[in-house]
């Protein structure tokens, strides 16, 4: 497969801390048409009561506030009614039970993980976790990595025994420094953990391609990343759901890039404090430059899907024709041709082909979408 590096340009530096924005005036919870829910407007929830269930699935409030009724949201770039809620600042918590020292039993973890709506794929006896960020400018993972790092390396550890795993992989990326050293020192405390690093290429990341590159079966495979691990070191020693996001915002219209730690549910805007940002013309771009989608509805909240927020400027590419290069075939991580349609079942839509494409034609996908 060739090789693509991508050159992080922009002159951003980031913070090594993690910023926190855990108390928005109000979050929006989505739900389906066909949720079952348990609370009414004007009622007053605890943080960790749960709101609705979903077939039995519930979904529980990030914060403590009174339900102020249900409005529209973009949420994952489909709009959906969503439960409003006012913070009342308290963080007041549904009392749950702490199992710190508890030993979990693989039935008992599988049943723990989805009672909080934490639905992993744990079959397989190979287990991978991903500490790397999928696309260039995100940074979240790394993040995660170097401030929760012994936290991290325990509930791995963890998993290996309760999971019976066979061979368990970290992948970071070799240019990672802090992270590399901060490992190298410690993984001679985990020997069940290996750690691998990875040159920098995209989409290294991606699932599919770290499981081929690690020559594994991916029906015996069990794939998680770093922030699925903080989520379960949670769930299993706080007996907590999932209330925050890891995010990276950065884009060439704020000053500095940096990695936030949010409230499931925030409005996208509130978390801009660059408010000189909002009176320009500018783009939101989710999930990356290369494979994400721009948002035009300002009324977006963060979900779990949200790996990161692009605020770019308005800059307009002028698409020319296509001069027959090659360079979107011979560089595609699963061999396809966009131009001609050959493989593309098997497209990972990573956006190489179009990042990639000297004409600057949109070959796969559509920010617009
Ligand atoms: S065709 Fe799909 S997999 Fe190939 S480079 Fe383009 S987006 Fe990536
Ligand atoms: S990269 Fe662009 S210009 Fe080159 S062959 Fe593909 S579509 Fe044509």
């Amino acid at each position: 497969m060739p090789k693509v590096k991508i050159e992080e340009t922009e002159n951003i530096r980031l913070s090594k801390t993690i910023k926190e924005i855990l108390n928005p005036d109000y979050v929006y919870i989505p739900f389906n048409s066909n949720a079952n829910l348990h609370i009414k407007s004007n009622e007053y929830v605890k943080k960790g009561s749960i709101l609705f269930d979903d077939n039995k699935i519930p979904t529980y409030s990030p914060i403590s506030g009174k339900v102020i009724g249900s409005c529209k949201v973009l949420s994952d770039n489909k709009l959906k009614d969503a439960i409003a809620i006012e913070n009342d600042f308290e963080e007041k918590n549904l009392k749950r039970k702490t199992y710190k020292n508890k030993s979990y039993t693989k039935e008992e973890l599988i049943n723990k993980l989805s009672e909080l709506n934490l639905n992993y794929n744990l079959k397989g006896n190979t287990l991978i976790i991903n500490g790397i960020d999928y696309e260039p400018y995100e940074y979240s993972l790394s993040h995660i990595t170097k401030n929760y790092t012994e936290s991290i390396l325990d509930t791995i550890d963890e998993l290996i025994s309760i999971l019976n795993i066979k061979k368990c992989y970290l992948a970071i990326k070799n240019d990672d420094t802090d992270n590399v050293q901060t490992l190298i020192n410690q993984i001679g405390t985990y020997p069940s953990i290996n750690l691998r690093l990875i040159d920098n290429y995209y989409p290294n990341a991606n699932k599919q391609i770290i499981i081929k590159n690690f020559k594994l079966d991916e029906k015996n495979t069990i794939y998680l990343n770093v922030e699925d691990i903080y989520n379960i070191y949670n769930a299993i020693k706080k007996d907590e759901p999932i209330y925050d996001k890891f995010i990276t915002i950065t884009g060439n219209l704020l000053n500095k890039g940096r990695v936030l730690k949010v409230k499931l549910g925030t409005r996208i805007l509130d978390i801009i404090d660059n408010n000189s940002v909002l009176n320009s013309n500018y783009h939101i771009i989710i999930n990356g430059l290369l494979s994400g989608y721009e948002i035009k509805n300002k009324n977006a909240i963060i979900t779990s899907n949200i790996r990161s927020i692009f605020i770019c400027k308005d800059n307009k590419i002028e698409q020319n024709s296509c001069i027959n290069c090659g360079l979107c075939h011979i560089n595609c991580p699963v061999n396809a041709d966009p131009r001609t349609g050959y493989n593309l079942n098997k497209c990972i839509k990573c956006g190489l082909c179009n990042y990639l494409c000297p004409s600057k034609i949109q070959l796969i996908g559509d920010k617009n979408e």
